[in-house]
């Protein structure tokens, strides 16, 4: 295992990038093919470097190659507004083939194995979280919001989803469902639409995954929980009393069934309250389906002081003997925040920046391909030897950028294993 899993990863993206339908008319811009666009953009965020095409054209006049030759396989170079213009015509759910692809890759190594923690099934957090937002860049797709004062801004939305265990900061994002306007419709898309969409288009390649979805209170609705339990997998969504009432007024009357954990951090006692009832109704327009109650309390003993509190709605059997996992899981959800969404926009991979809006589908291909990236640089992570020593020899991840950025823009590499070893600071001959 470890060798070379980029060029398997990257051989994914050419090979869908082949098969997408070319609709362009006869123009200059047809010496760029589909499949040099899309690598050329995914090259752009793999380096979080807007810039670098402009010194790949340079290498080639120099030495008559580049690295996006030697190391990517892209004939034609574009610059970055025709690469903007093909990538303008590609819808984004024909490029999400490639996350599907990737997984198999993935599962193949045993990855996907390592994240099984429930029931023999993976956590998969949903979240819909802003990509783009402007006052006068938009296009036709952008969402709208306008202030008291007439302001209007617009902005791209999209649901993410990545597959999460406890304990773990790596996370392998599947192909998000973005969150738009589309031709004719009156009512703006939103992300309970967009989530039912996802599940729609993806759930039946899920099934191996045994997933169970987590989400905030937005997803505990009746139609999310049962349009999951129809399709034979599980949830675990954050129930809070304000906006669920009716499950609330239940669970009041409710004869709660109780657990109590204890543990010693090193410095105080904690402990850990879990009480659970079942066959609570969750209901909506005369619909309704029958979930479980879970609250968590975490209070600290010498201090009297309770330090968390949660509570969840579940279609899981709840017992003593596996309440805790439960709730842990549960607990996971805020990775899609923590190591998705706020790695995505503050640590590493600029996800609001503007690297082109386009007129169709740009904004939201280059959002696709920026997520694309993190599943590769995961999975590189967890399975690429030459790459894991070469982050290791950095702190932050922008730190990491830099020392990438620093030897592709620089010298020709031939082969990635070796590039990732001489970003390390390491003899590759030695
Ligand atoms: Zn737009």
């Amino acid at each position: 295992m470890g060798r070379g899993i980029i060029k398997r990863l990257l051989g994914s993206l050419r090979e869908t990038a082949e098969k997408l339908p070319d609709i362009r008319k006869c123009s200059n811009a047809l010496k760029y093919s589909i499949r040099d666009a899309i690598i050329c953009a995914f090259a752009v965020f793999y380096f979080q470097y807007p810039s670098l095409l402009n010194f790949q054209q340079d290498m080639e006049r120099k030495r008559k190659r580049s690295n996006m030759e030697a190391l990517f396989g892209v004939e034609n170079i574009p610059c970055s507004d025709q690469m903007t213009n093909i990538v303008d015509g590609i819808e984004s759910g024909q490029l999400g083939a490639v996350f599907d692809q990737v997984h198999q890759i993935a599962a193949e190594q045993g990855i996907i194995d390592q994240y099984r923690v429930l029931d023999g099934g993976v956590l998969i957090p949903l979240d819909g979280t802003w990509t783009f937002a402007c006052e006068k860049i938009h296009c036709k797709h952008c969402l709208s919001i306008t202030s008291k004062k007439g302001k209007t801004v617009y902005y791209h939305s999209m649901l993410g989803a990545a597959i999460v265990k406890p304990g773990s900061h790596t996370v392998l994002p599947l192909e998000p469902e973005f969150i738009r306007n589309e031709d004719g419709s009156e009512k703006q898309d939103c992300e309970r639409n967009a989530a039912k969409r996802w599940l729609e288009r993806k759930g039946a390649g899920l099934e191996g995954l045994k997933p169970t979805f987590l989400g905030d209170d937005l997803y505990a609705c009746h139609s999310i929980c049962e349009k999951i339990v129809g399709m034979g997998m599980s949830f675990i969504f954050t129930c809070k009393e304000e906006s669920h009432p009716w499950i609330a007024e239940q669970v009041k009357y409710a004869e709660m069934e109780g657990h109590k954990r204890r543990e010693w951090n090193g410095r105080n006692h904690i402990e850990y309250r879990y009480e659970w009832v079942k066959g609570i109704e969750n209901r909506a327009e005369g619909e309704k389906i029958a979930v479980n109650y879970l609250s968590l309390q975490i209070w600290n003993e010498e201090k009297q002081e309770k330090t968390y509190s949660n509570s969840w709605i579940t279609d899981k059997a709840i017992s003593v003997e596996n309440v805790s996992l439960l709730a842990e899981c549960a607990r996971t959800r805020w990775k899609i925040e923590n190591e998705y969404n706020n790695v995505l926009k503050c640590r590493g991979y600029n996800l609001e920046h503007n690297f082109g809006h386009g007129q169709e589908h740009a904004a939201d291909i280059y959002c696709l391909l920026n997520v694309l990236c993190l599943l590769f640089h995961s999975l590189q992570e967890l399975a690429d030897e030459a790459y894991r020593v070469a982050r290791g020899s950095f702190g932050r991840r922008d730190a990491f950028f830099w020392g990438l950025r620093y030897e592709i823009c620089r010298y020709l590499h031939e082969d990635w294993n070796l590039f990732f070893l001489t970003v390390a600071g390491l003899d590759p001959d030695g």
